[in-house]
């Protein structure tokens, strides 16, 4: 072929040696470019040309192994395909590239090389006319009739035929019918190669077709290929279109409530026989002796039913569940302890002690078969991570894996279902879950045991009892079933926040495994391994379109989200994403930093910086797209008048800092508490009042007036705020202690100190629980000191170094000891602390 009157292309074109795709005339290909020619290419002929000519360039297959390039130039294929590009995308991260899209238009061959450096340059032939054809494909036979007319009909035929079979609400598909009807037929083998799925050995083969007969020979037989693998595929599937569409029709007119109309029903119904066929499910579903009498009874009745009367549906409902359900149907697991870890540890950032446990359950599973050990029960704050290890055991075993949320379930027919004489009666969780999986050992994750709940329909947890004690489970009765479903081979996790509130009979049934909260370094680095990367991929971004720094992730740690998991961290995460996906959509690439000046400086075609980045968030953009900061560290701005200290305490979503304040007014000798106590709570109030007025000549305490005992003649007011939040337990004790020797003293506590530790009447410091939380939220809040009781310090060993060593622990066996701690350069008494206390209380 020769070039004729069309459109020529230049005769001298730089050439991007691509490793990736092969680009087709008519087709349009996104190129990754990183190799130093190529990147010169783009930066010093594509950025620098101002013509419509300089964006056409000639793109060669490179068919070296990309392991295997060197710095020489490989042999070049013979033919390429010069196109024009249409967009250039640069970026910087994670090494320098840029993004090519690039539209083809016709072959070429190579005539010469006249140079290979900074970028290859070749005379080139034109080998397909630009502008060549002319009649559209629906206009008849192009001029050229014979055999190659025919061949052009049947591949257009094909064409059409395969697009009858495609879902045409799909875009691509939509655009692949415009373009059949629009484009002439003689371009039709390179356009449908490069759409429909073949490899780029067979585009290869497209590409070096240079006759349109050799084109449509080759191409058709892909075509082809296509259609019978879609037509195979529609078989197993036995969906034919119009069949398809009527079973939509029925699902939008809606079904029997609680009857799946699959899609074999449909096909079962046309043969007329509904009960036969249901009978040969009955006898497939190989159950077990008990539950197939069942169902032959209940089939028996079936058929004497007449269909319209309402037990049918109900009966025939029954029936579905029983032969849908996986009786003998189970996964082989295919645990190696060894890809386990790899698979916990890939999944997984930090929790070492958690996964070293779940791994010694798992390798004594893979020696003994049937396991009748405990339960494992995951206890932490919410956001740490508990549902996603169970899922990763499942994966870890090859099992499926079913999650049922316990919170709120107060009926016991929720876990265990609803006899059939009820209206509307159904299954219980467990059996539905089984139906879902299909097998009969899947992970089955018990999410939030502590939040059952009891009403007068049964307790739930007790029938969850029978579903956990492996002496029961293998003869489980559901009420609905009315026969024993074996529950011995499902592996059963469960998790909660606290286990205050798991029945103790259940909790005795379980191993429980601790998960406390991250510290600010693991959220750091659970959010660059796992947290980002699951985002952008949720959003369909990619990291060359957004970067978020370290900094700004703990920005966003410290100032958006205080919390123990890392659940809003994920969804701030999440909001970025949206954020930039406009952007990126809109087509504005405009870095965040300097959205005010939205006219970038024009590219400058540096190799090394890239015209367009990555959208980098800063702190601008941080603001810009999350508002302002929801938590500031206020605890030193809260520390500037006497009468306030800080506190820890513990909740089940994680530790917190507690503020108690303190003021004192003329009165009686009141004292009044606010901020929702317990009754615990309000003990250790009085008990520390007590205390600082036994001790008040020792330590120079006084009241309004500087009277002796601080009580006299004065009111006392002492709030927790955050007054909407119940609080209780005793480890607010020498909080309130310092607090109160603050307000009695008139001396500030230091701004930078927390402690807890619960208080005996003689000044004692007692131990107390949730170290490890308390200690991670007081350096969450950015507290330097922490005072705990002495008997807590082996807790300390738990912690994580980096937190250790941030903080400065105090450990106190009495108050003495905690208030010297607390006030800058001590609290010094004037004789020993322990005198007896002589008492006249007020209160
Ligand atoms: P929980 O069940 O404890 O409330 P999830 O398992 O739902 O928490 O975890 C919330 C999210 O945080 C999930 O997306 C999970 O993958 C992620 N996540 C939590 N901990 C980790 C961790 N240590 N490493 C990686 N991702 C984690």
């Amino acid at each position: 072929m020769a070039p004729g009157d069309g459109i020529q292309i230049p005769s001298r074109l730089p050439l991007l040696l691509s490793h990736e795709g092969v680009l087709l005339p008519g087709s349009t290909v996104r190129f990754t470019v990183d190799s130093p020619r190529n990147m010169h290419l783009v930066s010093q002929r594509l950025l620098k040309g101002t013509s419509l000519k300089s964006t056409i360039i000639g793109v060669i297959p490179n068919t070296r192994d990309p392991e295997h390039d060197t710095d020489d130039l490989p042999t070049l294929h013979k033919i390429g395909t010069a196109g024009i590009a249409v967009q250039v995308v640069g970026s910087n991260w994670p090494k320098p590239h840029y993004t090519l899209l690039i539209t083809g238009l016709c072959r070429f061959s190579v005539s010469s090389l006249l140079k290979e450096r900074p970028f290859v340059l070749a005379e080139v032939e034109q080998l397909d006319k630009l502008e060549q054809y002319t009649t559209p494909v629906t206009e008849g036979a192009t001029a050229k009739d014979g055999e190659l007319g025919e061949l052009s009909h049947k591949f257009y035929q094909a064409a059409v035929q395969l697009l009858g079979m495609l879902d045409m609400s799909v875009p691509v598909v939509a655009k692949f019918r415009r373009l059949l009807d629009s484009l002439p037929r003689e371009t039709l083998p390179d356009v449908v190669a490069s759409m429909i799925r073949t490899s780029n050995k067979e585009k290869l083969q497209v590409l070096d077709a240079l006759t349109l007969e050799e084109r449509f020979k080759k191409a058709l037989p892909m075509l082809t290929r296509q259609i019978e693998g879609l037509t195979l595929l529609q078989k197993t599937r036995k969906i034919s279109p119009e069949k398809e569409k009527r079973v939509l029709s029925v699902r939008k007119g809606g079904a029997l409530p609680g009857r799946r109309f699959n899609l074999d029903e449909e096909a079962e119904d046309e043969d007329g026989d509904d009960t036969a066929v249901l009978e040969k499910k009955v006898h497939a579903a190989k159950m077990p002796e008990a539950a197939l009498r069942v169902c032959l009874k209940e089939l028996k009745r079936l058929k004497k039913m007449p269909q319209s009367m309402p037990e049918f549906s109900l009966t025939r409902n029954y029936l579905d569940l029983m032969v849908e359900l996986p009786w003998s149907k189970s996964t082989k697991d295919c645990l190696d302890i060894q890809a386990a870890r790899t698979l916990l540890d890939n999944d997984h950032y930090a929790m070492d002690k958690l996964k070293r446990r779940v791994l010694e359950y798992l390798a004594v599973r893979q020696l003994k078969a049937s396991l009748k050990g405990p339960i494992l029960c995951f206890v932490g704050p919410p956001g740490v991570g508990k549902t996603s290890v169970g899922r990763s055991i499942a994966r870890t075993l090859g099992r499926e894996f079913h999650r049922i949320a316990l919170g709120g379930v107060c009926d016991q027919s929720d876990i265990r279902g609803h006899r059939r004489t009820y209206v509307g009666s159904m299954p219980g969780r467990i059996i539905n879950g089984l139906k879902t999986v299909a097998v009969n050992n899947p992970v089955i994750l018990l999410d939030e045991v502590d939040k059952l709940g009891k009403s007068l329909q049964g307790d739930p947890a007790a029938a969850l009892l029978e579903v956990l004690d492996p002496e029961q489970n293998h003869s489980f009765t559901d009420h609905y079933l009315n026969v024993a479903f074996d529950l011995s081979q499902v592996l059963f996790i469960a998790t909660a926040n606290t286990t205050a509130t798991i029945p103790p009979a259940l909790l005795d049934r379980m191993e429980v495994l601790q998960v406390p909260g991250y510290t600010q370094e693991e959220k750091v680095e659970i959010a660059h391994r796992h947290l980002i990367p699951n985002q952008l991929e949720q959003h369909g971004l990619t990291p060359q379109q957004l970067h978020i720094p370290q900094d700004t992730t703990q920005d966003i740690i410290s100032s958006y989200s205080r919390e123990a998991g890392v659940r809003s961290l994920e969804r701030k995460f999440g909001a970025i994403c949206r954020a930039v996906a406009v952007k990126v959509a809109e087509g504005h690439r405009v870095t965040m930093t300097d959205a005010s000046t939205s006219e970038r400086p024009a590219p400058q075609g540096d190799k090394a910086a890239p015209p367009e980045m990555p959208i980098v968030i800063d702190h601008v953009a941080l603001k810009d797209i999350l508002g302002p900061p929801l938590f500031e560290m206020e605890v030193s701005e809260r520390l500037t008048l006497p009468g306030v200290a800080v506190g820890l305490a513990w909740t089940p979503l994680g530790g917190e800092i507690l503020f108690v304040e303190a003021s004192r007014m003329e009165g009686e000798g009141q004292l009044t508490l606010t901020g929702q106590l317990g009754d615990v709570m309000k003990e250790s109030a009085h008990l520390a009042i007590s205390w600082l007025r036994a001790n008040a000549k020792t330590y120079q305490l006084t009241n309004l007036v500087g009277g002796p005992d601080p009580l006299e003649g004065t009111d006392i007011h002492l709030h927790f705020p955050a007054g909407a939040v119940t609080k209780d337990g005793p480890s607010a004790g020498v909080t309130i202690v310092t607090c109160l020797a603050s307000l009695f003293s008139g001396r500030l506590v230091r701004s930078d100190v927390a402690m807890t530790g619960e208080i005996t009447l003689r000044g004692l410091v007692l131990p107390v629980g949730g170290i490890k939380d308390k200690v991670l939220a007081a350096h969450r809040a950015g507290v330097k000191r922490v005072i705990l009781p002495q008997r807590n310090k082996k807790d300390l060993e738990e912690l994580p170094a980096n937190v250790t060593a941030d903080l400065d622990f105090v450990t106190a066996a009495n108050l003495d000891e905690v208030l010297n701690a607390a006030f800058d350069g001590g609290f010094p008494g004037i004789a020993s602390s322990h005198t007896q206390p002589q008492l006249t209380s007020k209160l």
